[in-house]
């Protein structure tokens, strides 16, 4: 039977970690700060925002709030992140994905100034993410590399199999396993034989947005598994891109959906917008 690996556990480590350095820079009178902006209604955009807004408070990081009206044009949201790009005070800027459809991702995200980019999205630290010069990582995958680590799993010379090739999850993720010198194969809809790539992995990375998408039989015994989906299933349970019964007999380590993944990406926001400030106060 597998190790289950308990991503609400080391979530708490790391944002406990980050508490104590946010005292040290409280003492230096530097107050971190983070800025989240929400634009309308969606309830599951508001449940994150809450929950980010949580983890500051527990951190000791002061967040800035912003709900906007849904018919928020992007002018008026283009506005606020430039003010608040230029304002010292604030060392984070977050847009909650999704936005509106009348407003383009693209060019919001482009606006924020790369170095308050806590979520790791903006092209400039996507580019050092892929040098292996990254300050500000994406928060998902950046979370799937420290559960492995601190679960005392090698990266080294492994071969690590990462199912989705998004620029969220996939590819940061593949990038992240790589500098940590992992031998890395990036699978995706158009792959010919994925069982084939699945079996032959040391470390499997599920980012398919599949329910129970990887089985017990396609797995090599003692594989590490995590698993980053989350799905909601008809009976309003989540479920992951694997099938946590079937592969836990088979893995070494295994993360469950939820308490898996799923905490460390908030936490990862948490180091995120610690670094940003450490980096832009320059301590
Ligand atoms: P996405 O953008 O939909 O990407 C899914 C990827 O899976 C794509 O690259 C796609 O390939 C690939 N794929 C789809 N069907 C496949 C198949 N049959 N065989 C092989 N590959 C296939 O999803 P995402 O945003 O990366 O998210 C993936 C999952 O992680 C979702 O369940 C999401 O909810 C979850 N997630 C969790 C967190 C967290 O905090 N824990 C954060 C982000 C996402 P193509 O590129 O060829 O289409």
């Amino acid at each position: 039977m597998a190790h289950i690996i308990d991503g609400k556990k080391i979530s708490i480590e790391i944002k406990d970690e980050v508490k104590k350095e946010v005292e040290t820079l409280l003492e230096k009178g530097i107050t971190p700060c983070l800025a989240v902006i929400l634009v309308g209604e969606n309830p599951a955009s508001q449940v994150y925002v809450r929950n980010k807004k949580k983890a500051c408070e527990y951190v000791g990081i002061k967040s800035l709030s912003y709900e906007l009206s849904s018919d928020t044009t992007e002018d008026e949201l283009l506005k606020l992140i430039d003010g608040l790009n230029k304002n010292p005070e604030v060392n984070g800027i977050l847009v909650q994905l999704p936005l509106p459809g009348h407003i383009d991702e693209e060019k919001i995200l482009l606006a924020v100034s790369p170095e308050k980019d806590v979520d790791g999205f903006h092209p400039y630290n996507v580019g050092l993410l892929s040098i292996g010069n990254a300050v500000l990582k994406a928060c998902t995958p950046a979370g799937c590399i420290e559960l492995i680590k601190r679960s005392g799993i090698e990266i080294i010379g492994k071969k690590c199999v990462v199912i989705g090739r998004s620029n969220i999850v996939g590819k940061p993720v593949s990038m992240l396993l790589l500098a940590e010198n992992g031998t890395v194969s990036v699978c995706h809809s158009k792959t010919r034989d994925i069982n084939e790539e699945i079996k032959n992995a040391d470390i499997v990375i599920a980012a398919v947005g599949k329910p129970k998408f990887v089985k017990g039989d396609m797995i090599s015994d003692g594989a590490v598994i995590i698993d980053v989906g989350i799905n909601r299933m008809e009976n309003g349970k989540l479920c992951g891109d694997v099938d946590f019964d079937e592969c836990e007999k088979k893995a070494s380590f295994i993360t469950p959906v939820p308490g898996g993944v799923g905490p460390m990406t908030i936490a990862m926001l948490m180091k995120n917008c610690l670094s940003a400030c450490k980096s832009q106060k320059g301590v």
